[in-house]
């Protein structure tokens, strides 16, 4: 059992597995860990929500690799162990078991954690996250024989998992505080749509509801309270409001954190030789209106783990990726390129009722992102307007029959 490794890398999702995968791809022969809280093989996450919660695909279906390519690759798994304790200037790493890892290069890829709630109730029986497998291994158990299910929180975990528990005949009551679906991440246009195609499947869509507690019968959860209103009962309830990204550890060792752990553009920690990258990376981003975001997407994982594996290989290297992300519920495919966030005009792209079209959205009449619903070819055509913040004119943009490719800034 080794006690150095030159790259540790704490966090074994979409982030620290494919800095360990991008590491080898470019070469770097030094010795290579990732360290896990989660005892499962490193794994997709995003089908959790969707695919792996309706049964579609069981978990060898969702593992990033098999056992076999880690080994080949020269890549140990610490699965089960826990990072508690960072000692930047002994650059040494200590797990829960009291084990204590040197290293080289720390990278921090350690996402972040269900946010959960703090009204009366919440620590009931039957009261459900969706971040990790073991959470869906759970749900998946006990929503076997509930009938009614209520999500707190209509983000797009919360109408993933309303429409593939829908799929499984479930009857689904979704509960929003805001007054409209995915208001922190789409616009009115999408919210609408997504809001009709849920409710025209069954799903009882509650928007401006404020939670004040959970009830429960026999020590397991039965109802949701509302404010001033009739309490929702429901045999199972997931909470879907969001995530807390995990930086104390490094933050306890000294390094720059405020909603996430801050980087620079290498995803270079304030720590010598600590990177972090993925949910919990602070970093800059010039898609973000303020300069600095942290994102939670696939592509932003990746993205800034090929990014550390180039400046741990020696090689010059700047994230500066447009971000992208996906969202699947029922038959619809979105895909969003760009941040929304700030905008100050839309503009739709085909019709809604014909369940294909674009939300695009400008700020200073400049093309700041997209929402294409069943809309790839929008999607593909349209990312050169996003990373141009291109001014395009505005009733070709409308012109669902003018190709975005044909659009200059
Ligand atoms: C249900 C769901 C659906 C999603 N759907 C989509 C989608 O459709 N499209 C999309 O782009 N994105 C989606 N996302 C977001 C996407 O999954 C995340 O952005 C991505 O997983 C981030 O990767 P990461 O490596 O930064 O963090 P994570 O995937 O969260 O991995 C971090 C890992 O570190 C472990 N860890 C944490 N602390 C420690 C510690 N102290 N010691 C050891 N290990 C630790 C965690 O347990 C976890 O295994 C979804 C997320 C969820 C939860």
């Amino acid at each position: 059992m080794r006690d150095h490794y030159d790259a540790l890398i704490v966090g074994a999702g979409h982030g620290g597995a494919n800095a360990a995968l991008a590491l080898r791809q470019r070469k770097f022969t030094g010795s290579i860990a990732l360290v896990s809280d989660e005892s499962s093989l490193p794994y997709e996450r995003p089908p959790l929500s969707k695919d792996y919660l309706s049964g579609k695909r069981g978990f060898e279906q969702i593992l990033l690799r098999s056992l076999p390519v880690w080994e080949s690759h020269g890549i140990d798994l610490l699965l089960g162990e826990r990072a508690v304790e960072v000692n930047a200037q002994a650059h040494a790493l200590t797990l829960e078991s009291r084990r204590t890892l040197t290293y080289g290069n720390l990278v921090w890829a350690a996402g972040g954690r269900a946010r959960r709630l703090s009204c009366p109730g919440h620590d009931l029986a039957s009261v459900h996250a969706i971040r990790t497998r073991e959470d869906v291994d759970r749900l998946r158990e006990e929503v076997r024989s509930a009938a009614r299910i209520a999500i707190i929180g209509a983000g797009y975990v919360g109408l993933e998992a309303a429409a593939s528990l829908t799929s499984l005949g479930k009857q689904v009551c979704l509960i929003e505080a805001q007054s409209r679906v995915l208001a922190r991440v789409a616009g009115p246009e999408v919210s609408a749509f997504y809001a009709r195609e849920h409710q025209a499947r069954g799903v009882e869509v509650l928007v401006d509801r404020a939670v004040e507690g959970l009830e429960g019968a026999n020590g397991r959860v039965a109802r949701v309270v509302l404010k001033d209103e009739p309490a929702i009962d429901a045999e199972v309830v997931i909470i879907g409001v969001g995530m807390l990204p995990n930086l104390e550890v490094l933050g306890a060792a000294g390094a720059e954190v405020a909603n996430g752990v801050r980087v620079d553009a290498q995803c270079r920690t304030t720590l010598p030789d600590v990177y972090a990258i993925g949910d919990c990376a602070w970093h800059p981003n010039r898609f973000a209106a303020a300069g600095f975001t942290r994102l939670e997407s696939v592509q932003n994982a990746v993205g800034q783990a090929a990014t550390v594996a180039r400046v741990l290989a020696g090689e010059p290297a700047e994230y500066t990726e447009v971000p992208w992300f996906w969202s699947e519920q029922f038959d619809l495919r979105l895909q969003t390129v760009g941040l929304s966030s700030g905008f100050d005009q839309t503009v739709v792209r085909g019709n809604p009722a014909n369940r294909t079209f674009s939300v695009v959205y400008l700020r200073d009449g400049r093309v700041q992102a997209m929402d294409c619903i069943n809309a790839a070819r929008d999607f593909m055509q349209g990312k050169h307007l996003v990373a141009a913040a291109a001014r395009v004119d505005l009733m070709q943009l409308a012109d669902a029959s003018v190709e975005l490719r044909s659009l200059k800034g």
